[in-house]
């Protein structure tokens, strides 16, 4: 395992407005914020989601539709950037009416509600290619 230590530049409360779209709004608060990385986590519920599957033998995304209101039982995430521009990598379980659950690598999500705990840093995280995996992996 590669790891880096960063600064950690405050901590953030966030709430998103309804319907605005979650993965969207975080880019633009770390551009307006200049914020360059950092790891975040969100709560709440959706009114629409779309999620995809990494099949690691084809090395492509499949993705999903989720249209029906869900809970976010958990979203975790960071931030890097790739080419000088931001790239929020996160992943979510939502729950069902039925308390069922599905989730997986987060493309969106349309906000009901939702709130955001975000843990910003200034320090650069760039995300490079690498082969063996054929995904853009934090160069650390
Ligand atoms: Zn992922």
């Amino acid at each position: 395992m590669k790891c880096r230590k960063l600064k950690i530049d405050g901590f953030y409360l966030g709430r998103f407005d309804y319907d605005s779209e979650a993965v969207a709004e975080i880019k633009k608060f770390a551009v307006d914020s200049k914020i360059n990385s950092g790891f975040f986590t969100i709560i709440g519920a959706v009114k629409e989601a779309v999620i995809s599957f990494y099949d690691q033998e084809e090395k492509k995304y499949f993705s999903k539709e989720l249209k029906q209101h869900m809970e976010i039982v958990s979203c975790t995430g960071n931030m890097a950037t790739k080419d000088e521009k931001i790239v929020v990598h996160a992943h979510a379980c939502f729950s069902l009416p039925d308390g069922s659950t599905v989730g997986g690598h987060l493309v969106s999500m349309r906000i009901f509600a939702g709130e955001l705990h975000f843990f910003p840093s200034k320090d650069k995280v760039e995300r490079k290619f690498d082969e063996t995996t054929g995904l853009n992996l934090m160069d650390l």
